[in-house]
Parts: structure tokens; C-alpha cells; sequence
């Protein structure tokens, strides 16, 4: 018992610092997704292979969308994605504000090409 209040006294901490002391990630571990925007061609497979219902496409308004808090980091939207613009760091978000949806959610935006008007009926001629 002695002894090993001795050894414990002179060793160093099994812990860190946290935040102060951040461990540096393995290099297989996984972590953030990030997404090359401008290669994305808003097809929907990633929100669609999506277990955890964290990505939302929506072709119509060039929305890409991404709840890192739904996130289980996965990688099956890496996976799935046809033009490989999805990937996969070895680090974790940093939200600290659970309380605001703008900062857990990342959204990239593509201005969209307007609708075209539709045709106004043609009057059957008396
Ligand atoms: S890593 Fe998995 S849970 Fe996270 S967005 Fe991709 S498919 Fe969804
Ligand atoms: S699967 Fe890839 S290309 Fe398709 S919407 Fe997702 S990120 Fe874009």
C-alpha cells in the first residue's frame, strides 16, 4: 500500500489536461466529415446511405447538410458517394454549444438555376 502511494506520488498523471492537453488522434480513428463542395453533384446517396439520418440533400435548393451531432461517424456516406468528394479526418468537431443548431449544423449552399415558369393554360377558342 506504501509503496504504492510512493509510486504514485512521484509518477506522472495517467490522465491529461483536457482541454489544455489534447492527445493527438490515431491515424486510423474516425472523425470529421468534410465535403469538397464544388465536386458534389447533389445526387442524394450520401443522405440516403445515412443510418443515422445526419445529412439532408436537397437537390432543388442546392442544399448539402450535415448534423454533427446525429453524425456516429460511420463512413457510409464516404462510401457511398459517386464522385468521392466526401471524406473522413481523424479529428473531432469542436462544438462546445449544444444549445445552438446553426454551430452543430455545417451547410453548404449552390445557387440553383430559377424554375421555369409554367405555361399559362391556353383558353379552349369558342
Ligand atoms: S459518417 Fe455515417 S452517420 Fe455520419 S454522416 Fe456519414 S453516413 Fe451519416
Ligand atoms: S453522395 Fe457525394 S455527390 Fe452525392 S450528394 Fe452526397 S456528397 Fe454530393
Amino acid at each position: 500500500m506504501a509503496r504504492i502511494a510512493l509510486r504514485n506520488l512521484f509518477s506522472r498523471p495517467a490522465t491529461r489536461r483536457y482541454p489544455f492537453v489534447v492527445r493527438e488522434p490515431y491515424a486510423a480513428s474516425r472523425g470529421r466529415i468534410t465535403i469538397d463542395f464544388p465536386a458534389c453533384i447533389l445526387c442524394g446517396a450520401c443522405d440516403r446511405h445515412c443510418p443515422a439520418n445526419a445529412i439532408k440533400v436537397d437537390r432543388g435548393e442546392g442544399l448539402w447538410r450535415i448534423d454533427r451531432f446525429a453524425c456516429v461517424n460511420c463512413g457510409e456516406c464516404v462510401v457511398a458517394c459517386p464522385k468521392k468528394c466526401l471524406f473522413m479526418g481523424n479529428t473531432r468537431s469542436a462544438v462546445a454549444d449544444f444549445s445552438d443548431l446553426a454551430a452543430r449544423q455545417e451547410k453548404q449552399v449552390r445557387e440553383v438555376a430559377p424554375k421555369p415558369a409554367q405555361a399559362a393554360p391556353v383558353a379552349p377558342k369558342a
